[in-house]
C-alpha cells in the first residue's frame, strides 16, 4: 500500500521515515517495518541506507532520487573504483553491507558512528516547519559543525544502542549547551558541503581524474616528469585550513594536521580509497585556489593601477594595513610592501617578541635552567618559554637528557654520603635504604654503582 512521503531538501531517508513513524502515531517498530517491507531487525543507516527500491515504491519517491538526494552515495560514487556494487547493495537488501563496500573507516577518524544534528537549526525548523529534520550534510563523516550557525553539532550514538533500529526524531534541546565551533571545523564543514554538492550534480565521475588532476595541472603543481608536487600541495592545504591545533578536542584527528595523507590519496596502483573528507578538503582547497587564480588574471589591470599615493596617505594617517587591504581588495602583503617601500612606519606585528629575546631563551633552555626562572629573568610569560622550547628542534630532548644526568648525579651523591656516614652498612642494607637510587645506577652504570658500594663481605655460614 503506497504511503506518499515528500522528503525535504537535504533530509536523510532515516529522517523522513522517523517523521512518517511519528505521524502514524508511533506504532510498534516491527509493524511499521513490515509496512515498509523491511526485516524487523534491519538497521537504517544514517547516510548509506539499503532497501531503497522497496521503500521508494511505498513512499512514492523514485529510488534514484532517494539515492542521489537523500543519501551520501554520490560522494562514494565519485571516489570508489566500482560504485555500482554500492548502489546495487543500497537498492537491494544491503548485502554486502554498504558500509563495507564504501570502506568508510569511522575508527580512522577516531569518531564513533553517530547521527548528528545542529541544535539551532532544529529549534528554527520547529518554529518554521513544525518539525526538525536530520540533515544529510551534517551526517558526512568528520563534519562536526553547522556552517549556517557556526556551532558544534550534537550527536546521538548509534550502533550498540540500536537507535538505527528505531525511528528517532531530532531531540529537543534540554540542558545541552550550544558550543561555538572552531574556525577550522567550520571550514572543514564548508569543504564537505561543497564537495557533496559537486558530487550530487556529477556522480558518478572519478573526482581525482576529472577535477583534482586538471586543477593541479592548472596551478602548475606537476613536475616536468609528471609527478605531483606534494610539498606544494601540502603547503596550499595548510594555508587554506590553517593549523589544526586550534580546533577543539575531538573535533578532528590531529594526525591529519600536516596533511600527510595527500601522499596516499593519489596512489592509483594499490586501489586504496581514503576517507571521503580527505578528498573534500583537497577538492575545496584547489577550487578556491584556482578561482583566485582566474580572478587575479581578470583583475590584473586593476592591481597594476593600485593607487600607491592613496595607500601611503591612508597608512600615514594610521589606518591599519588590514583595512587598507580590504578597501582596495588586495592582499595585506601587497599593502605592506607598498607601505614599507614608501617609508611609512607601521605598527603591524609590533607586539611580537624580538629575535634576540628568543635566542636568549634558547640559550638558557640549553643550559638546563628551569622554565620559571627563564621566564622571570627575561620578563616574558612562561607560555612563551614553553613555546620556544618545544619549537626549537632538539632542545626538548636535550633538556630531558640533562634532567636524567642530574638524577644520576644526585643518586651518586646520596649513595656516597650514606656509605661515608655509615661505615658498618653492608651492600644489601644500602640497597634497602636507597632502593630508587640503587636501581637507577644499576640500570645506568653498574660499574659505577659497585665502585661506590663497600667491599663484599664473606657470607656467614648458617647456624653460627
Ligand atoms: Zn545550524
Amino acid at each position: 500500500m503506497p504511503y506518499p512521503l515528500p522528503l525535504e531538501r537535504d533530509e536523510t531517508l532515516y529522517s523522513g521515515l522517523a517523521r512518517a513513524w511519528t505521524l502514524a502515531g508511533c506504532p510498534p517498530i516491527q509493524i511499521f517495518k513490515q509496512l515498509l517491507n523491511l526485516p524487523c531487525k534491519h538497521r537504517i543507516h544514517s547516510y548509506l541506507p539499503a532497501y531503497l527500491q522497496s521503500i521508494g515504491e511505498i513512499i512514492t519517491v523514485s529510488p534514484e532520487v532517494l539515492l542521489m538526494r537523500h543519501t551520501l552515495y554520490p560522494i562514494f560514487a565519485c571516489i570508489l573504483r566500482n560504485p555500482t556494487e554500492l548502489s546495487k547493495s543500497m537498492f537491494g537488501s544491503g548485502v554486502p553491507s554498504p558500509t563495507l563496500l564504501s570502506r568508510i573507516p569511522h575508527v580512522g577518524m577516531h569518531q564513533q558512528y553517530s547521527m548528528k544534528y545542529c541544535p539551532v537549526c532544529a529549534d528554527e525548523e520547529r518554529v518554521t516547519r513544525g518539525f526538525a529534520i536530520w540533515h544529510l550534510v551534517h551526517q558526512m563523516p568528520g563534519v562536526m559543525a553547522c556552517i549556517k550557525h557556526k556551532v558544534q553539532l550534537h550527536s546521538l550514538l548509534l550502533g550498540d544502542d540500536g537507535l538505527d533500529r528505531q525511528f528517532r526524531m531530532v531531540p529537543r534541546r534540554l540542558e545541552q549547551k550550544i558550543i561555538v565551533s572552531s574556525p577550522i571545523a567550520i571550514s572543514v564543514a564548508t569543504a564537505a558541503e561543497q564537495f557533496l554538492k559537486f558530487c550530487q550534480g556529477n556522480a558518478p565521475v572519478n573526482v581525482i581524474k576529472t577535477v583534482i588532476q586538471p586543477k593541479l595541472a592548472s596551478l602548475g603543481m606537476y613536475t616536468n616528469a609528471g609527478y605531483i608536487r606534494l610539498a606544494a600541495l601540502k603547503t596550499l592545504l595548510i594555508d587554506t585550513y590553517g593549523s589544526w591545533l586550534e580546533c577543539q578536542q575531538d573535533e578532528l584527528p590531529l594526525s591529519w594536521r600536516q596533511f600527510e595523507f595527500v601522499d596516499t590519496l593519489f596512489r592509483e596502483k594499490t586501489g586504496f580509497v581514503s576517507h571521503p573528507l580527505k578528498y573534500a578538503l583537497v577538492f575545496a582547497a584547489l577550487s578556491k585556489s584556482s578561482d583566485m587564480n582566474t580572478t587575479e588574471t581578470h583583475n590584473n589591470k586593476e592591481h597594476s593601477t593600485l593607487p600607491t599615493e592613496q595607500v601611503l596617505s591612508l597608512a600615514a594617517r594610521g589606518i591599519s594595513l588590514n583595512m587598507i587591504a580590504k578597501q582596495f581588495s588586495v592582499s595585506r602583503c601587497k599593502v605592506r610592501r607598498i607601505v614599507e617601500l614608501g617609508g611609512v612606519k607601521h605598527a603591524s606585528n609590533s607586539l611580537s617578541y624580538a629575535p634576540s629575546l628568543r635566542r636568549s631563551a634558547v640559550m638558557k633552555a640549553i643550559l638546563g635552567i628551569d622554565r620559571q626562572s627563564i621566564a622571570a629573568s627575561l620578563n616574558v610569560g612562561i607560555g612563551y618559554v614553553e613555546q620556544v622550547i618545544s619549537n626549537t628542534p632538539g632542545v626538548s630532548s636535550w633538556r630531558s637528557t640533562l634532567k636524567h644526568n642530574k638524577k644520576v648525579k644526585l643518586a651518586v651523591e646520596a649513595l656516597r654520603y650514606l656509605r661515608d656516614t655509615h661505615n658498618d652498612l653492608s651492600r644489601t642494607q644500602i640497597r634497602e635504604k636507597l632502593p630508587a637510587q640503587y636501581a637507577l645506577l644499576y640500570k645506568e652504570n653498574k660499574e659505577l654503582l659497585f665502585s661506590l658500594l663497600p667491599q663484599k663481605k664473606a657470607p656467614i655460614p648458617p647456624g653460627r
